[in-house]
């Protein structure tokens, strides 16, 4: 090689790269080999968890090694891969999206062997839902303000219960509305229901 350089008057680099060049040529067929497969398979340009290929799949396919397909994908100016990786929140998603039926089963089976336990848990997370406070309301009857909660929201809105801070003011308002409204008393009496009571005072 030096004996050819010296001949040549030119580096013992260059020879190499003539000579022996041609002699392997892996780089430069496999370079082309990739512009060809992209062309015949756009979905390779992008990752696999995009729908595409990993750099892996495409080098056995065009049989070399990965690390020649990432040279060769960088030589031919193809898109950056790592614009096309999942951001955190999307790995999360997929991470939960492949485990979720094993985590149901699994707490299923938990459920039934810790019946006590799960019925301790379940109880806690309708305490803490109906505690969680809402707003705050005035008082119809004595004009207290107070923290209106979740709890109160739902009866409100499933039984029409009045916004009044306590049992003594709830009292006071139903003896109120009973005395200002005399036409909501016969509909309660003819029904004589609780249910009809509800309704009536919506
Ligand atoms: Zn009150």
């Amino acid at each position: 090689m030096q004996h050819i350089a010296n001949v040549a008057g030119c580096s013992r680099q260059y020879v190499h790269q003539v000579v022996g060049g041609t002699r392997r040529k892996p780089g430069p067929s496999a370079t082309s080999r990739l512009r060809e497969f992209v062309k015949t398979h756009p979905k390779a340009l992008t990752t696999k968890a995009r729908g595409g290929m990993s750099l892996r799949e495409i080098a056995a396919k065009l049989g070399v090694r990965p690390d020649v397909v990432g040279r060769a994908w960088r030589s031919l100016n193809l898109p950056d891969r790592r614009e096309y990786t999942l951001s955190p929140s999307e790995r999360a998603h997929r991470s939960y999206e492949r485990n979720k039926e094993r985590r149901r089963i699994a707490m299923y089976a938990w459920r039934a062997q810790n019946p006590d336990k799960e019925r301790a848990i379940r109880l806690r997370a309708v305490q803490r839902l109906r505690s969680k406070v809402l707003r705050r309301e005035r008082c119809v009857v004595c004009r207290r303000a107070f923290a209106w909660t979740q709890g109160q929201e739902a009866r409100r809105k499933g039984r029409g219960q009045r916004i009044v801070c306590s049992v003594r003011c709830g009292i006071l308002a139903g003896i109120r509305s009973r005395s200002t409204n005399p036409t909501r008393i016969p509909s309660v009496r003819v029904a004589g229901q609780r249910s009809d009571t509800r309704t009536a005072r919506k």
